[in-house]
């Protein structure tokens, strides 16, 4: 459930733009245009759709210097699109237009600033959202998140063992990993947010820790695609 206005844009550091492109790739699972039109701009040619026996993927056009064209397999392309956009897209220009292409928006690169400083502007497409508080948002947790140790530290801080008790922790390449909504002492995961209550007399919902709720839910859903993917209400019907 989104709790504050909607940014027309975002500046984006490289490394957040190589992030937030990577996370696009994994979440909604084998976008074929948009996976085709991402080697285009990696590679100068674009990829078509392939086939190597019964298993689907992506036909490589042949690198200079190599006979074959390669061929990538649905089910790793995702992981294997985010560590090429890794690899290759060091310039904020083709950063930009990854972003633009991967997100459906506007997005130019910010010429002239330090090499760790936000080099792209993307635009949200958020002009036109309004949150209507359908909760769909929070009543379908059919994806597993994760809160941050910021999240947690103020929980920690307040004495909220109520939402603590719902979070999950697990070692992470970089530190703890938080996972939320894990039913307490279990692992596993709430289908709804637990923290969610229909307004009563009322077909809206509301968030009951909506002034200390977790980042990730502060920021949804950020993008329109996003919001389109996840079956977001917030825009107008035309
Ligand atoms: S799905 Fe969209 S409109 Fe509905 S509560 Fe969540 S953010 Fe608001």
């Amino acid at each position: 459930m989104s709790g504050r206005p909607a940014r027309p844009a975002v500046l984006l550091t490289a490394a957040e733009a190589v992030a937030a492109i990577g996370c696009d790739l994994r979440m909604y699972g084998a976008q074929l245009e948009e996976f085709c039109s991402l080697t285009e701009v990696l590679y100068g040619q674009a990829a078509r759709p392939g086939r190597r026996g019964d298993v689907p993927g992506l036909e490589l056009p042949p690198q200079p210097g190599a006979e074959e064209a390669r061929f990538v397999a649905w089910n790793v392309a995702a992981r294997w699109l985010g560590l090429a956009v890794r690899q290759r897209a060091c310039e904020p220009e083709v950063l930009a237009r990854l972003c633009a292409l991967v997100f459906d928006q506007r997005a130019e690169a910010l010429p002239g600033v330090p090499a760790d400083a936000p080099c792209i502007r993307l635009e949200t497409g958020m002009h036109d959202f309004a949150c209507t508080r359908c909760g769909s948002c929070c009543l379908d947790l059919d994806y597993h998140s994760e809160c941050t140790a910021e999240d947690v530290a103020l929980w920690r801080r307040l004495g909220r063992e109520d939402i603590l008790a719902w979070v999950g922790e697990e070692p992470g390449p970089q530190g703890p990993r938080y996972l939320i909504w894990r039913r307490p002492g279990t692992p596993l995961y709430a289908e709804r947010c637990p923290f969610l209550r229909r307004v009563p007399g009322d077909t809206a919902f509301v968030c009951t820790i909506h002034d200390v709720k977790p980042a990730i839910c502060r920021s949804y859903p950020g993008l329109r695609k996003h919001a389109l993917r996840t079956g977001c209400k917030g825009f107008p019907r035309g």
